[in-house]
């Protein structure tokens, strides 16, 4: 069982798990739940207040992990081509770790840290 994506939006890891699946690789979302036990008021109270720097607890995180750890690789790469072009922003190094993350990442799969750079307006 490997972390292959961390992301605090739940839905974003179920795109993640889909892309993946359609790739034959299993997956499944770790912490789903504990983590809105942990944070999800503190979350939800940044929404309200408009801000994104909300504390985050990487315990708990949520994360998409391969059943199997061989296809780490292959699965990274699938994940780093999957763009939607009209979202993608350019690649960014994450602040928390110094990992270069794809523009299309809001958030470091490693650390979960998000972007400073804002998403083009559409
Ligand atoms: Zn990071």
């Amino acid at each position: 069982m490997r972390r292959i994506s961390h992301h605090h939006d739940l839905t974003i890891l179920g795109l993640h798990k889909s892309i993946l699946e359609e790739a034959g690789i299993a997956s499944f979302v770790l912490n789903g739940n504990s983590w809105w036990l942990a944070n999800g008021e503190i979350a939800l109270l940044s929404l309200v207040l408009g801000k994104r720097d909300h504390v985050q607890n990487p315990l708990f995180a949520p994360a998409l992990c391969l059943v199997e750890d061989e296809y780490f690789d292959e699965a990274l790469e699938i994940l780093k081509a999957y763009q939607a072009p009209s979202l993608l922003g350019p690649d960014w190094d994450c602040p928390g770790c110094g990992e270069r993350i794809s523009g299309n990442f809001d958030a470091c799969w490693q650390c979960n840290t998000a972007t400073t750079i804002q998403p083009p307006i559409l």
